[in-house]
């Protein structure tokens, strides 16, 4: 049988355990639990390129989140938080990368077979390439169509939902397999009662009425980041910014739908299920957090909040 082709290269290195290895030698051995049980948990972290160099967004947020998602999976993580934060740095440096995304991934390894991990070494992996707007750029400004999945979101007791865990994302690409199937960008979950839940991999705000309104974590949705980072935004510009359960029908009465992750940022929902959202174009609300958000994130106004980890001494190529 011919060997399967490696993936395309996106890096010269990745951190794995303590050392750099070279793109091709990142692999991993398939009797690792994780590959049968999805036994992994995982951040995305963005760096953007700024006019100080490569920056990093709240690195120290995503760190934390990881290690208290291998918290709740009983992983006793082989490295310090700030190993793993420094180290997060490190690999952007390495890599060369002005914009990258980051990925961090602590798994169980290979070692006894069946559910209980016995003997099963934590493995630490810290990888990063370059990713544009993971829902297309023109999303960014136009908007996307998407539909209420016909998945739900498990209910809080039935899975550690505020976990960022890789097994769970099963879920989130069969919602975003029938998504791409029906012609969607994106598939919204509501959670196990019919409430509003998030994307596949964002946060979900509603604007009605003059406040801004997210579902509350206790609704099977997962503390974004960005989330948080969008509602100081928000309510620094006096805005009303309240966590509340939207019924679905919510996103129909709403004037702007907005979805707020890592990899997508700020994208506007321009539809959903066929019927536009407000005038089906991107709304002030959105456009005006959408653009304070690239404004901190590009560098082009002062970091008032500490959110950017410049990262020293990233090789620029000679001319740039
Ligand atoms: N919900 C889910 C299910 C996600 O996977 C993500 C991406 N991490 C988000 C929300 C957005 O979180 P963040 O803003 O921290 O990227």
């Amino acid at each position: 049988m011919p060997r399967p082709l490696p993936p395309p290269k996106r890096a010269e290195t990745i951190w794995i355990d303590g050392d750099f290895v070279p793109w091709d030698d990142a692999n991993l051995h398939i009797f690792a639990h994780v590959i049968h049980y999805g036994s992994s948990v995982f951040e995305g972290i963005r760096c953007y390129d700024t006019p100080e160099g490569p920056a990093i967004f709240r690195l120290q947020e995503h760190i934390d989140r990881l290690f208290y998602s291998a918290r709740v999976m009983r992983m006793e993580m082989p490295y310090s938080n700030q190993e793993v934060t420094e180290t997060a740095i490190e690999v952007v440096r390495r890599n060369g990368f002005d914009a990258c995304y980051i990925r961090p991934v602590v798994l169980r390894g290979a070692g006894s077979m069946g559910v209980l991990p016995r003997d099963c070494p934590i493995h630490v992996i810290l990888a990063a390439w370059p990713w544009g707007a993971y829902l297309g750029a023109e999303a960014l400004e136009q908007g996307i169509d998407v539909m209420i999945s016909t998945w739900r979101k498990p209910s809080p007791g039935t899975y550690p939902t505020l976990a960022k865990i890789g097994g769970a994302y099963s879920l989130a690409t069969l919602a975003k397999m029938e998504a791409a199937r029906l012609g969607f960008a994106e598939a919204i979950f509501l959670d196990a009662e019919g409430r509003v839940a998030e994307g596949t991999g964002e946060n979900l705000f509603a604007v009605h009425e003059g406040r801004v309104i997210t579902p509350p974590l206790s609704n099977s949705v997962l503390g974004g980041i960005t989330r948080k980072s969008i509602m100081v935004l928000a309510r620094e510009r006096g805005m009303e910014v309240i966590e509340q359960p939207l019924a679905r029908d919510f996103l129909h009465m709403a004037e702007e739908v907005f979805l707020t992750g890592t990899a997508a940022e700020v994208t506007p929902i321009r539809s959903v299920d066929g019927i536009p959202v407000g005038s089906g174009r991107m709304g002030p609300v959105t456009r005006r957090l959408q653009s304070e958000f690239f404004d901190i994130i590009h560098g082009r106004v002062p970091d008032r909040h500490g959110w950017l980890t410049v990262v020293a001494g990233a090789a620029r190529l000679p001319g740039e």
